[in-house]
């Protein structure tokens, strides 16, 4: 248990936090943390195909819907999520968003930071979200910000397993044991139902990954895990 202790996790649109990244929030969540998930855009326009075809569809209601299946994924999870309403297709944050991003972090002062990978070919809002996380991150570590709270420490960041690695020059660096909080994580991918197609596909990669895990070393009880990629150094004090 990690009293008052945090995470953040920034998520483009709606959705990408429960495929990334939803074992993560569910065991940091059942271990003590608060986990605060800054989602930039709700995906209205290129991650809500199943509301898209249902009749008379509008970008309001389109937009209702994903809020309340992200709100309600992310209760799941065990996390709060705070909605920017970015626009998607494109993404757009504006300094005003950056701000309240350094303002977030200054206040919860975050053990770590997710997001998204660098590059993504498919999807050119995943790294306008990279890169407005890194720049929060950065700027809430600067004295002269004027955002309220403490300077940033230097959290480690994380970055989520794009829908396609191999494009997106994505390494599986780390992998996570995610086991004992699946069932919880199929409940709130299973939540999405404007994407509901993606569920066989993000359990049979958490199974992979899982078998991965197993593989480098990880004990044989491990059935599924998430990877990610780091973008700083991690510091040790020995190498073994
Ligand atoms: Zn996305």
């Amino acid at each position: 248990m990690s009293d008052g202790q945090s995470i953040v996790v920034v998520s483009a649109h709606a959705a990408d936090f429960v495929w990334r990244a939803g074992g993560a929030i569910a065991l940091y969540a059942a271990a003590g943390y608060r986990v605060r998930i800054l989602c930039l855009s709700f995906g209205e326009r290129g991650e809500s195909q199943g509301a898209w075809a249902e009749p008379d569809m509008t970008t309001a209601r389109v937009k209702e819907i994903r809020r309340a299946e992200s709100t309600r994924a992310a209760g799941i999870l065990g996390a709060d999520v705070r909605f920017f309403d970015s626009g998607d297709y494109p993404l757009r944050p504006t300094d005003a968003t950056i701000d309240a991003m350094v303002e977030e972090l200054k206040t919860l002062q975050p053990a770590c930071i997710l997001t998204h990978s660098r590059l993504d070919p498919y999807n050119f809002d995943h790294p306008v979200a990279h890169t407005v996380t890194l720049q929060a991150r950065v700027y809430a570590q600067a004295m002269g910000h004027p955002a309220p709270g403490p300077v940033l420490g230097a959290p480690p960041v994380f970055l989520f397993e794009p829908h396609q690695p191999e494009q997106c020059g994505f390494v599986p660096q780390v992998l996570l044991d995610v086991t004992p909080v699946w069932e919880r994580k199929l409940e709130a991918m299973r939540s999405m139902q404007a994407q509901g197609h993606l569920v066989d596909y993000y359990s049979d990669l958490g199974k992979r990954r899982g078998s991965q895990a197993v593989r480098n070393g990880g004990r044989k009880g491990i059935r599924v895990a998430e990877a990610f990629e780091r973008v700083y150094p991690l510091v040790v004090e020995g190498l073994l």
